[in-house]
């Protein structure tokens, strides 16, 4: 198959690397002509484990080119799949389909020959039948069809996502869309990853009802954090008891900072959107966009608190700054929240973050970067873990404790246990959802 992908962020770059791996020819399009230029020289532009190595091979191959003329690669296509932002539009939080509808415009006009005009984008439930009505529009002898194809992967983890998917999900309407849509998918088809084909309204729908299903158990679990905190049950002994149940599962129960990237908050505040649209409201969604905010805001106030009730003037060493391991995305960081607040406060802040800084720089003003954690934490009054890299997982608490002025620690993602931070020599230590002690 010939596919094109408009878009090469997080979702377009894996879909045409592990496209092309399947063996199909993928010509990658991107507006911006600096991405273009670096893909070119095969550098990757975003960290994902494992992409450099699997988008040089294929490029070797002669399957994986990269062009910023969308529509000599929409003419040569009989795919063409649109992966560019659907961001959260300013004042109003429905999802923002300039991007989207843009590229369609731009597609029809490229169009030629039997097209599928395929949507990865997480968009509004009756999107598809807009990009449709666009192409018609701009296009009236166009011969295509449009399809739903909603992507699932985990940023760090978007490879084997997407190669060993839980499920792949494809709206149509006519089963000339399908064949294609199977042909494409047919890799994993033969390996028996499930496929699933629905109408386009319900590919579109599941989306949405899977992220915001994922906020709200996370939400769920950090709402409980904070009633274990009051009564002295430990949230990461409920999360297992919890999590052992089959009809529960253990996944996503991890109490902490509350939810953030470049997905869930945005997906929560459409999904909000789409049901008042429809006179439906998501009560459940709306309440878990209002309990994750205040989680996150609580997790300055646990700073405030360890510093004796105000940060002015202490330093304070924050170890992660990526909205989760394994990334450099910023998008909707809990640190975006936490760090300005102590930075706003009067607080003199250290960070480090393994692929944080390119992007952090510019959204973190006021901070000093440091390239370890040992180095942040030297003379700190308070070290706080705020992204669980694995790095950080294994620290010399001792050695950190003893570099420290005041030996504290506000473990926002329960990486450690009050047992070993007392052990290592740190005077107060708060978590969430667990004791904690030397605080007031
Ligand atoms: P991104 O912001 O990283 O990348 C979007 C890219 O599209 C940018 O490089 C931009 O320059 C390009 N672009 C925009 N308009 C264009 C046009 N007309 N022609 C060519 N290029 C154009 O976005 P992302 O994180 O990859 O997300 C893309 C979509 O996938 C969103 O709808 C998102 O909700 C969804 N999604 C994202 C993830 C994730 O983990 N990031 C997971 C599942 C689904």
């Amino acid at each position: 198959m010939k596919i094109a992908i408009i878009g090469t962020g997080y979702v377009g770059l894996v879909s045409g690397v592990c496209f092309s791996d399947f063996g199909h020819e993928v010509v990658c399009v991107d507006k911006d002509p600096a991405k273009i230029t670096r893909l070119e020289a095969g550098e990757v532009p975003i960290f994902e484990p494992g992409l450099d190595d699997l988008m040089a091979r294929n490029v070797a191959a002669g399957r994986l080119t990269f062009s910023g003329d969308l529509a000599e690669a929409v003419a040569g296509a009989e795919a063409v799949f649109i992966a560019v932002g659907t961001p959260t539009r300013r004042g109003d939080g429905h999802a923002d389909l300039t991007y989207v509808m843009d590229a369609a415009g731009e597609i029809a006009r490229a169009i030629s020959g039997y097209t599928v005009v395929v949507t990865k984008s997480t968009v509004p439930v009756g999107t598809n039948r807009q990009v449709h009505d666009a192409v018609r529009a701009a296009n009236p002898q166009a011969d295509f069809d449009v399809a739903s194809n909603p992507e699932f992967l985990r940023e760090g983890a978007a490879i084997d996502d997407f190669m060993r998917p839980d499920r792949v999900v494809v709206g149509v309407e006519s089963d000339r869309a399908a064949e294609v849509m199977q042909a494409i998918y047919r890799p994993l088809y033969l390996r028996d990853f499930p496929i699933m084909t629905t109408d386009l309204e319900s590919a579109e729908m599941i989306k949405y009802a899977a992220n915001a299903f994922l906020a709200t158990k996370i939400t769920f679990i950090n709402e409980i954090a904070q009633l274990c905190e009051r009564t002295g049950a430990d949230v990461k002994m409920v999360a297992r008891g919890m999590g052992l149940d089959g009809r529960i599962g253990s996944k996503f129960l991890h109490a902490g900072p509350g939810y953030g990237g470049s997905c869930f908050p945005k997906d929560t505040s459409a999904l909000a959107r789409i049901g008042q649209d429809f006179a439906t409201p998501m009560q459940i969604v709306e309440t878990v966009i209002k309990v994750n905010d205040g989680v996150r805001r609580r997790m300055v106030d646990k700073i405030v608190d360890l510093c004796g009730g105000s940060v002015n003037g202490r330093r304070i060493a924050v170890l992660g700054v990526t909205f989760k391991p394994n990334t450099d995305d910023m998008r909707e960081a809990p640190s975006l929240t936490v760090v300005p607040a102590l930075v706003g406060q009067g607080a003199r802040v250290s960070v480090v973050d393994p692929q944080g800084r390119h992007e952090g720089e510019a959204l973190l003003p006021g901070v000093t970067w440091e390239e370890d954690p040992y180095a942040a934490a030297d003379g700190a009054d308070v070290l706080v873990l705020l992204t669980e890299w694995n790095e950080f997982r294994a620290l010399d608490l001792t050695r950190i404790a003893d570099s420290m002025a005041t030996p504290a620690m506000a473990d926002l993602r329960n990486i450690y246990t009050p047992e070993s931070a007392r052990e290592a020599g740190f005077t107060a230590y708060a978590s969430v959802g667990r004791t904690s002690y030397g605080i007031g």
